[in-house]
């Protein structure tokens, strides 16, 4: 696919400054007024995420507040993230992600304050980083929670877009960076483990295999007290920990080559995901219950035009090199 400039330059630094201006704004609405807010960040932007990482994860990463902070830092940090690295890093990344989201059962999705105070730490996090590290390479490239389902949305982008932050490589991640080598991120991070099902071994394996249980263990658990936090992370692991076991089972019958069964543990995770968050995004807004039902087809119409660019006649130009 030939890259598409789909904003000047000019216009990702004014998206990126309006960026950190509306994550100013969320932070004083979770303050003061923390229930719409929580309302508007949980069952209206949060759900069109997803479906952009499909479309492509570079239009987030041009934009993100957290990444222009680490950017911004970047420009002081010299340290790169090395190879040896970069499994460790996967791994803080899906650990915090594991530990972030289903924390919205049981206290993110009704405190706005506690949620504020979390994305003030995560952006001094990002920010430090960056003073730490080069460009990316101290959190969106490393330990960012959100990288592992920009990687596995992102995997065939349906759109190309620019790399707004790096005019220039300075090779601040020494592989597999998402904004670079867009569809050879995952080989590059999985190495010579994709030759074999020991990529299932790796910690990218392990969040990949395991996330679709993920989403239906956060899914199926409902909001609570402070006190049914044990239960929710339990539920979630057990869910996250069976759907390992049965990709890994599957795969190793079927013995599926791991570009297929990565493309086929995105579409199932982004199929779950927009099944269960219809119908919240329905019921948060008192919307009529066919917008449920309007909301998967629409989600599942992507998800099958998306499969369908990655039939096998296609997949000659798909991603499985190692080299950038
Ligand atoms: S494009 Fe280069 S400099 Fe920019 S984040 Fe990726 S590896 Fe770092």
């Amino acid at each position: 696919m030939k890259a598409t400039q789909v904003a000047a330059p000019a216009a990702w630094r004014a998206a990126q400054v309006l960026g950190l201006l509306l994550t100013l704004g969320l932070l004083s609405g979770l303050w003061f007024a923390p229930e719409l807010s929580l309302r508007i960040l949980w069952y209206a932007v949060i759900p069109i995420l997803p479906a952009v990482f499909l479309l492509q994860p570079g239009i987030w990463r041009n934009v993100c507040p957290l990444g222009t902070l680490n950017v911004l830092g970047g420009h002081w940090g010299r340290r790169k993230l090395s190879d040896r690295w970069l499994p460790a890093a996967t791994a803080i990344g899906a650990v915090l992600l594991l530990v972030l989201v289903p924390a919205r059962r049981f206290m993110f999705n009704t405190d706005g304050q506690a949620l504020a105070l979390v994305i003030a730490a995560v952006a001094v996090l990002a920010l430090v980083g960056g003073l730490l590290f080069d460009r990316k390479a101290g959190f969106c490239n490393a330990i960012c929670p959100v990288l592992p389902v920009e990687r596995l949305y992102g995997q065939a982008p349906l759109l190309n877009v620019r790399n707004a932050h790096c005019a220039a490589c300075s090779v601040c991640t020494q592989r597999a960076c998402l904004d670079l080598t867009r569809r050879k991120s995952i080989p590059q991070l999985l190495g010579n483990r994709r030759r074999s099902l020991t990529w299932l071994h790796h910690p990218y394996g392990v969040f990949a295999a395991g996330f679709p249980g993920f989403v239906v263990g956060y899914s199926i658990v409902p909001d609570g007290p402070l006190s049914s936090a044990a239960s929710v992370y339990l539920t979630v692991l057990l869910a996250a920990a069976i759907s390992y076991a049965a990709s890994y089972a599957i795969f190793r019958v079927l013995k599926v080559n791991v570009s297929v069964a990565l493309t086929v543990l995105g579409a199932l995770a982004l199929g779950l995901y927009y099944w269960f968050a219809a119908g919240s995004v329905t019921t948060a807004w008192q919307l009529w219950d066919g917008t449920a039902v309007a909301i998967r087809l629409a989600a599942f119409s992507l998800i099958g035009f998306w499969l369908w660019g990655l039939r096998p006649s296609r997949q000659l130009s798909f991603h499985w090199a190692t080299r950038r």
